[in-house]
C-alpha cells in the first residue's frame, strides 16, 4: 500500500512512524510546505544567541500521558519542570501593586468554571453553560493565561478551561515541562529520524505545498508544483485555517458536513516575544508569571524569566489582544511591551537580542491553535459540538488528522500525536 501524508508537524510525523511500522505499507510520502519538520512547534535558535525561543508550542503538557516526555528522553533532550507562580501586577492610584491569583476574586472565577464543567461534562467539546461575568482585572487575568489561551475570540474560552480542569481532575495535573533546546527542535529531530530508520520506503518532499487533492473510492491524487502523486490513501494534517480558506482545492468538494465543520473550526491568536535583559531586576523573580494590563490595544501581557535562562524576558499575549498586536509592526510591539514592563518594574534594561512571532501572517498556519466558534450563537449549537468529530471522519480514501480533530486535548502537541496515530491506524484497517 502506498500512502501520502500532507504536513510535517507532529501529527504527520506520528502518522509516518505508525504506517511504516506495518509491513503492508510499501511506500510513505510526506509532503511539507516549509523546509523542515515541526509545523507549529518551531524553535528560533538564532535571534537571541544561546537561547532557544519556542515560537509556537513551548510546554510538554500532561507529561505523564504525553508521548513527547519519552521521545525527549530517548533523543537526549533535557527537560525542566515548570514551577510557576502567578502574580497579577495591577496599576493602581497608589502605583503598581501585586495581587496573588489565589486571592478570593480570582479563585471565585475558577470555582465557577469548575461548576460549569460539572454541569456539562462528558460532552464533546465540553460546552460550559455559564460564562463567568466580567470582573475587571480578574477576567483580564484569565484572558492572559495560557489556559485561557487564544480563545477569547470565541465563547470557547470557557469550554477549553473546563476541559483542562476535567483533565486535572482525572490526575493529569503534573507540572508542564520545558525543553531546554526547544520543543520545536525536539519535534524536528524526531521527524528527521524517520528517514534513517525506514530508508527507501519513506520519501520526504520539503518545500512542497499541495494545491489540489483529487479523490475517489480507490485512490487519491495530489497536485503540487508541476507534479502529481497518486496513492492508495492520504492523511491530511493541514491546519484547519488553511483547509477552510480555499487554498487547497478538493475534487470533488468535501461533503457538506466537513465543509460546515471547517466553518466552525478556526485558529485563535497567540503572540510571543522575547528580549535579552541587560539588567535582571530582582523584582522579576524567575519562575513567576506576571500579568500586566495594557490600555491600547486593551489586553494583558504575561511575562516571565525562565529558571534556566534568566537573562531573557519572555512575554505572551492571547486572544483579541494578540490579534490586535499581530496587526502592528514588530517594532511597535516591542516598544509597547518595553514601555509597559519598564513602568511596572524599576531597573529593567535590555540589550541586543530579541525575537517575535506573528502567527496570523504565517502562511502555513494563519493562526495559533484551534477553537470551535458558535455559529448559531450558543452552547446548543450542534455544529460547534460536533465539528471536531465530523472533520476527523474519513471521506473515501482521505483521512483527516491534526490537533483540531482531537476531543480531549485539542490545541496541543499530544492531540496532534494521538490523531496522527489514529488516522494511520484507520488507513491500515
Ligand atoms: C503560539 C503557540 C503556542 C502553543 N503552545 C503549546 C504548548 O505550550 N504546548 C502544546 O502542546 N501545544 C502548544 N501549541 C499547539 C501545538 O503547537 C499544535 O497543537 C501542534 O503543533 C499541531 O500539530 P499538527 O501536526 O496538528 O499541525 P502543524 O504543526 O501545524 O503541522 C501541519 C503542517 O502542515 C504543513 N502544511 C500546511 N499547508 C500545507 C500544504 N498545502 N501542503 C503541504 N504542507 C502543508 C505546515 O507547514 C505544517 O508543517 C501552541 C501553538 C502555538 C501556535
Amino acid at each position: 500500500m502506498k500512502v501520502a501524508i500532507i504536513g510535517g508537524g507532529l501529527a504527520g510525523i506520528a502518522a509516518a512512524y505508525t504506517l511504516l511500522a506495518n509491513s503492508k505499507v510499501t511506500e510513505v510520502h510526506l509532503l511539507e510546505a516549509t523546509g523542515k519538520y515541526g509545523g507549529r512547534a518551531r524553535t528560533d535558535t538564532t535571534s537571541i544567541p544561546g537561547f532557544a525561543f519556542d515560537k509556537g508550542a513551548q510546554y510538554i503538557q500532561d507529561p505523564d500521558i504525553n508521548p513527547l516526555t519519552q521521545i525527549a528522553k530517548a533523543l537526549g533532550f533535557d527537560t525542566v519542570e515548570e514551577d510557576a507562580k502567578y502574580l497579577l501586577r495591577v496599576d493602581t492610584d497608589q502605583g503598581w501593586k501585586d495581587e496573588s491569583t489565589t486571592t478570593p476574586p480570582v479563585q471565585a472565577v475558577v470555582v465557577r468554571i469548575q461548576k460549569s464543567y460539572d454541569s456539562a461534562k462528558e460532552q464533546p467539546n465540553v460546552i460550559v453553560s455559564e460564562k463567568p461575568g466580567k470582573t475587571d482585572d480578574v477576567e483580564l487575568f484569565g484572558h492572559a493565561t495560557s489556559t485561557y489561551g487564544p480563545f477569547t475570540e470565541s465563547a470557547e474560552t470557557w469550554q477549553y478551561i473546563a476541559a483542562d480542569r476535567a483533565r486535572e481532575a482525572k490526575g493529569g495535573d503534573k507540572p508542564n515541562l520545558f525543553v531546554k533546546k526547544g520543543i520545536g527542535s525536539l519535534v524536528a529531530a524526531y521527524g528527521q529520524r524517520i528517514k534513517p530508520e525506514h530508508g527507501s520506503r519513506y520519501v520526504e518532499h520539503f518545500d512542497t505545498t499541495v494545491a489540489k487533492i483529487a479523490y475517489d473510492d480507490t485512490h487519491v491524487t495530489l497536485s503540487y508544483n508541476t507534479t502529481t502523486l497518486t496513492v492508495d490513501a492520504c492523511i491530511v494534517t493541514i491546519p484547519v485555517s488553511n483547509l477552510g480558506n480555499g487554498s487547497v482545492v478538493f475534487e470533488p468538494v468535501l461533503p457538506l458536513a466537513h465543509r460546515n465543520a471547517l466553518k466552525v473550526l478556526r485558529l485563535g491568536s497567540y503572540k510571543k516575544l522575547a528580549l535579552r535583559l541587560r539588567t535582571s531586576p530582582a523584582a522579576i523573580v524567575p519562575g513567576t508569571n506576571y500579568y500586566l494590563t495594557e490600555d491600547d490595544p486593551a489586553g494583558v501581557w504575561q511575562c516571565y524569566r525562565l529558571p534556566y535562562a534568566d537573562d531573557v524576558l519572555v512575554a505572551h499575549a492571547a486572544g483579541n489582544f494578540a490579534a490586535a498586536l499581530d496587526g502592528l509592526s514588530d517594532q511597535d510591539v516591542y516598544t509597547l511591551f518595553k514601555t509597559r514592563v519598564q513602568a511596572a518594574f524599576d531597573g529593567v534594561f535590555f540589550t541586543t537580542g530579541k525575537a517575535i512571532t506573528n502567527w496570523s501572517s504565517d502562511a502555513a498556519a494563519h493562526g495559533a491553535y484551534s477553537y470551535s466558534a458558535f455559529n448559531g450563537g450558543g452552547p446548543d449549537d450542534r455544529d460547534a459540538l460536533s465539528a471536531r468529530v465530523t472533520l476527523g471522519t474519513p471521506v473515501k480514501r482521505l483521512h483527516f488528522a491534526g490537533e483540531a480533530t482531537n476531543l480531549g486535548y485539542y490545541g496541543t502537541l499530544q492531540a496532534a500525536y494521538f490523531e496522527g496515530v489514529r488516522a494511520a491506524q484507520e488507513v491500515l484497517t
